[in-house]
């Protein structure tokens, strides 16, 4: 096992992997930019080294600082958390160059995923369904017969995309070159990579992820769904497991399919397959994330499984201790991503948190690094925190959640607490009436 590892990130995942850590009995470093001198994980952890300035660019993504913190404070294995560095696969293959074990998939898979329109391809090979689309597109003048083809409504994808930037529907054939030639260069300033690829685009569907996990024998297990079709901006505002779409058919079907596909890959540590569901009940697969992901709590509270913890032990090369016929789910469990933003236009509310209080109570976890007096900085995401809650079905989990919002209490900045409390109590959901167009249609 490992003696020490650095937690390459900030925010409620630094704390949530210094709290895996602790239980594992394994010491913890983390690396902090100048904003976060008087953060909770700096606090925290047994270490804490300063990389740079709070931009992300001269700290959190600032890759000699983080290696160096690493040698001087001599840690065994890296942590990447999400976002920041958490998929660039060079800066895995940097750590395992170092002697460092990266807590996370082998850097090819990391590329291999990193390419939406090629995952695309490896899946649907391993027997996953996509949608109707093309490879990337380098000029811009084959893809108008292609989109044809595909029919319209149709997506562009930024080939390296994520986060929801650099996508553009288009209804109308003749306004596709403009928003290719858009999309390329947006994708381009986003994520460096212009290239783009088309989709056909699903009007309300459903947004479902299989949770992964496989260890360095190739032991590969699933872990159900997540359904996160609650978004803004094609954002995850708020995430539950199970899905009331997805029957227990459905879940042992398309679960072993994900697990046979990652296994054939030759995938290790936890991942997520992201699909679209169409009213008829239809998966096509979307893309895979090579990261733990906000969302992971909500599978956590139905399966009883720390992801976190087994992710260090498989990147320890430890063997999983259970097999897919061990797992179970067991009650409903929803979250609540609690944003520092304006719950009508998103506009990110940063300032100074003056008053914080979180909830507790049967059945409620917050994972959360914010405190009052904290600084919430311009530079970061806006999420502060994560409210989840666990019921042994879902209307006493979506309960819970309503009483948990309505008990926190955040002042000095705007949130979506606000937004969360009129998602609950609105029937569409309650009745699990669930698609990614929700929010605009109870906006409307
Ligand atoms: P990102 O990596 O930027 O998060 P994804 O490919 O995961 O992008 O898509 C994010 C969201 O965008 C989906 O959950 C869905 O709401 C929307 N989306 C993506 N592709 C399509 C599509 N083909 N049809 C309809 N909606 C889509």
């Amino acid at each position: 096992m490992f003696r020490k590892v650095l937690i390459a990130n900030r925010g409620e995942i630094a704390m949530r992997v210094i709290l895996a850590c602790k239980e594992l009995g394994v010491q913890t470093v983390v690396v902090y930019s100048e904003a976060d001198r008087l953060s909770l994980p700096v606090r925290m952890a047994d270490e804490a080294v300063c990389i740079g300035p709070a931009p992300n660019s001269e700290s959190y993504l600032n890759i000699p600082a983080i290696i160096s913190a690493a040698e001087v404070t001599n840690v065994d294995a890296i942590h990447p958390g999400y976002g920041f560095l958490a998929e660039n696969a060079n800066f895995a293959e940097i750590c395992i160059a170092c002697g460092i074990m990266f807590i996370g998939p082998p850097p090819k898979m990391i590329k291999l995923m990193g390419d939406k329109a090629l995952a695309r391809e490896v899946m649907q090979q391993r027997g996953l369904s996509v949608l109707p689309g093309t490879d990337r597109i380098n000029g811009s003048k084959h893809f108008e017969r292609l989109a044809e083809q595909i029919g319209y409504p149709v997506i562009i994808k930024a080939v390296a995309g994520g986060g929801g930037k650099g996508m553009r529907v288009v209804r109308d054939p003749g306004e596709l070159s403009r928003s290719v030639e858009l999309a390329q260069v947006e994708a381009g300033k986003a994520f460096v990579n212009p290239a783009v690829y088309v989709e056909k685009y699903l009007e309300h569907p459903r947004h479902i992820e299989f949770q992964v996990i496989v260890d360095r024998d190739g032991n590969a297990v699933h872990l159900g769904e997540r359904e996160c079709s609650i978004q803004r901006r094609h954002q995850k505002l708020l995430e539950e497991a199970p899905s009331v779409a997805v029957t227990a058919e459905q879940r042992a079907a398309l679960g072993e399919k994900v697990a046979l596909a990652v296994r054939d890959l030759g995938y290790e540590s936890v991942g997520t397959l992201e699909f679209l569901m169409d009213p008829q009940g239809h998966f096509y697969f979307m893309e895979m994330n090579t990261r733990i992901q906000v969302e992971h709590p909500v599978t956590e509270a139905v399966t009883g499984i720390d992801l976190v913890k087994e992710q260090i032990l498989v990147a320890a090369g430890e063997s999983l201790s259970f097999r897919q016929q061990d797992i179970e789910w067991r009650g409903h469990c929803i979250e609540c991503r609690i944003n520092a933003e304006c719950p009508d236009t998103f506009v990110p509310s940063p300032g100074t948190i003056t008053a914080f209080i979180p909830p507790g109570g049967p059945g409620i976890r917050v994972d959360t690094a914010a405190f009052a007096s904290l600084k919430i900085s311009q530079y970061y995401d806006s999420m502060i925190a994560k409210l989840i809650a666990y019921g042994p079905d879902r209307t006493v989990a979506i309960q819970r959640m309503r009483r948990a919002l309505d008990t926190m209490v955040v002042e000095g900045v705007k949130t979506t607490i606000p937004l969360h409390q009129k998602i609950l109590r609105h029937s569409d959901f309650t009745e699990g009436r669930l698609s990614t167009s929700f929010l605009e249609r109870i906006n409307a």
